[in-house]
């Protein structure tokens, strides 16, 4: 048994918090919260581990971020098609070589770990190999990830298309390895957008998915010049989204980020057949994508969870887009946080086991420092705004999994 001890913050929903100073938390030895309390300790032998100074939050989630993207961080000045043309299909190119797929990985699992993201949803390259040495340094790191080749075959690089056919191989293979691996890695289907994307390859994607119960994720409607060309390359389709229905890629295991220029009827379909949504504010003011409104994304019923959506958004730690979550809507702090948390379990259906600090749950923490900025004892909503305004990598001071260490400052 491990009994942590600190400033126990919790979010029951986006304007409720539980707020437990001088607070402890009883984990079993399989990483299960056996009990959260205040005050009395509870008496026995315990492995301790004393953050009595610092925060203890349910751990972060990123439910939208591209492995291969992480060096190209920071390339700005253009439109997302000029971007991913430019700079961003030649780095996942670079993808091919075993190398080069390592190291990123590595590192890119290093730094998540690092910034507080217990659970990230990722998009790898187009490269079967690169993918499995993906799960390979995700399950090292001792993170949970939910990870996936990124499909194309048009408007792309000839050397990064794949056939319906071979997508299906190459997803069954690594799914087969992979999917449900220590119920913390996760396959999930990944074709990149409409734009590169054919009907056939968004229709054999959906059906492998369907077949093997993996997760499905994509981007939809990030950018006016995108939704244009979509429009002429399926012009039989009403619109975006119906274009992503009809191929069978919505359902409650999809995660569709952006969504910003949405009529009411395609937020409709998405909440109907509950598709859920990775809100990327970093990503969209970077780009100049535009402003998903989430007063009408709340208003259809759409669940939402937040993604860095490196290397659109240039911030891999979750607390630096928390503030641009403030820009886009105003939004408060316990609220974003409870999207940061809560949100993000919800949006992978994992909100039964993760996303708060309360019995019967699993035990993924983000442990926080906040002294740089205030002082830890003071009133809770002071404490989560300057956090959200001007936290970063330095106010994270260790990441649990399951009740296990993944790292630690020193
Ligand atoms: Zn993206």
């Amino acid at each position: 048994m491990k009994l942590f001890k600190g400033r126990v913050i919790s979010f029951k929903d986006d304007s409720r918090a539980v707020d437990l100073p001088h607070g402890h938390i009883l984990v079993d030895d399989n990483g299960k919260i056996i009990e959260v309390g205040q005050g009395t300790l509870p008496s026995g032998e315990f492995e301790e581990f004393d953050f009595s100074d610092y925060l203890i939050f349910p751990g972060f989630f990123d439910i939208h971020v591209h492995l291969p993207q992480f060096d190209e961080r920071a390339r700005w000045g253009k439109n997302l098609l000029e971007w991913l043309e430019h700079y961003i299909f030649p780095a996942e190119s670079r993808f091919a070589r075993e190398d080069v797929a390592r190291d990123t990985a590595r590192r890119f699992f290093d730094s998540l770990v690092r910034n507080g993201t217990t659970t990230a949803v990722v998009y790898s390259s187009a490269h079967r190999h690169a993918t499995e040495i993906a799960f390979e340094e995700a399950n090292k790191k001792g993170i949970r990830a939910l990870i996936g080749q990124v499909l194309m075959d048009r408007n792309a690089p000839f050397e990064m298309l794949v056939t319906p056919e071979k997508a299906k191989k190459d997803i069954e293979a690594v799914a087969s390895q992979w999917h449900g691996y220590d119920n913390r890695l996760f396959y999930v289907v990944t074709p990149r957008f409409a734009v590169s994307c054919s009907m056939e390859l968004m229709k054999a994607a959906a059906e492998v998915a369907k077949a093997n119960g993996l997760y499905i994720q994509s981007h939809l409607s990030e950018q006016i010049p995108e939704i244009e060309y979509v429009r002429e390359l399926f012009p039989e389709h009403p619109h975006y989204t119906g274009v992503y229905q009809d191929a069978g890629l919505l359902g409650e295991k999809t995660i569709m980020a952006h969504a910003i220029h949405l009529s009411d009827e395609e937020r409709k379909i998405l909440a109907d057949t509950g598709t859920k949504i990775a809100h990327c504010p970093s990503s969209n003011f970077f780009l100049h994508s535009g402003r998903m409104d989430m007063k009408s994304i709340e208003d259809a019923g759409l669940v939402v969870g937040l993604g860095s959506d490196v290397a659109g958004g240039p911030f891999i730690n979750m607390l630096q887009v928390l503030t641009d979550v403030y820009y886009a809507n105003r939004m408060s702090p316990i609220k974003a946080f409870y999207h940061l948390t809560l949100g993000g379990a919800k949006a992978l259906g994992w909100d039964s086991f993760l996303g708060t600090i309360e019995p019967g749950k699993e035990a993924d923490f983000t442990i926080v420092d906040p002294s740089s900025l205030i002082s830890p004892d003071s009133e809770l909503t002071d404490v989560l705004a300057k956090l959200m305004f001007l936290g970063d990598d330095r106010n994270i001071v260790a990441t649990f999994v399951r009740g296990k260490r993944i790292w630690q400052r020193r």
